[in-house]
């Protein structure tokens, strides 16, 4: 059985390697299809797709979208949508700027705390690709007010920390509909993320899937193996496709491989054609 990965970043959001070098580190790793799956952007599957056809890997258009439902940050994966449908780019710009908006304030209050940082210090760090939180976090390593970025989100960026700025997010349930609306498989990402589990989350995935979602991220690198099969049961119970990927992002989380996450992750293959099904009817 082949390996899969349906779950990477790239530098066109927070990952720190482009495209077409996630591609070869997925050949080496035997990965026969992959999804890079960048926070609110496409434009790197294309260059994916550039890298992977003479490799004989296949590319599937992938998306990854925050949301909000009753207060709690939920991300919403989009596999197999047409990508260059436009009222769906356009959904994505207005995320990306959802995004952006609370930059320039998170450096306001960072600057108010004494530390001195611009907007140019961290557009140096986003480059083209889609501006967020690691970014501050890289800049504010480079300016050597912290040792490394996990320190950053832990003593000024993280929920609660002193220059948070929250983000006006979609609901969860308009997020699954754009997927929809552009022939895509919305999917809810890492369940183990989510602040509830158990029988709250059945719920939930239940609300969910009224609203159109089509499948859940059971293999996650992060998943142990008593979570992989409850979430296994979990997308059983409710007739939910399973999809499952690495959440790769290279430097940024080192500990991660591209097909492979901590090392025992393994997406098979077989779970591709009921997702392309799903698309396609
Ligand atoms: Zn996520
Ligand atoms: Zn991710």
């Amino acid at each position: 059985m082949a390996r899969i990965d349906l779950h990477l970043h790239t530098r066109y959001s927070d990952g720190s390697l482009m495209p077409g070098e996630v591609v070869d580190l997925a050949h080496q790793a035997g990965v026969t299809a992959l999804a890079i799956t960048d926070h609110d952007i496409v434009d790197g599957i294309p260059h994916a797709m550039e890298a992977a056809t003479p490799l004989g890997i296949e590319i599937i258009p992938g998306v990854e979208l925050s949301s909000r439902l009753d207060g709690q940050e939920l991300h919403v994966l989009g596999y197999f949508f047409d990508w260059q449908d436009s009222a769906f780019r356009e959904r994505l710009a207005q995320q990306r700027l959802s995004r952006n908006a609370r930059i320039p304030q998170t450096i306001e209050r960072l600057n108010a705390l004494g530390l001195e940082l611009s907007e140019a210090d961290v557009k140096a760090k986003a480059g083209s690709g889609s501006i967020g939180r690691p970014h501050v976090a890289q800049a504010l390593v480079v300016k050597g007010y912290v040792q490394d970025t996990r320190e950053a989100f832990d003593r000024y960026l993280k929920e609660g920390a002193p220059a948070y700025v929250p983000r006006i997010l979609s609901d969860t349930r308009d997020v699954i509909g754009w997927i929809r609306n552009a022939g895509g498989v919305p999917v809810l990402a890492h369940p183990a993320w989510t602040r509830c589990q158990g029988e709250p989350l059945y719920r939930l995935c239940a609300c969910l899937k009224e609203a159109g979602l089509l499948g859940l991220e059971v293999f996650y690198s992060s998943h142990n193996r008593k979570q992989t099969s409850r979430y296994l049961e979990l997308a059983k119970r409710l007739d939910l496709l399973i999809t499952g990927g690495s959440d790769f992002h290279g430097a940024t989380n080192p500990a991660i491989q591209v097909g492979r996450g901590k090392g025992n992750l393994k997406v098979p293959d077989t779970l591709l054609p009921p997702l392309r099904h799903a698309a396609s009817s």
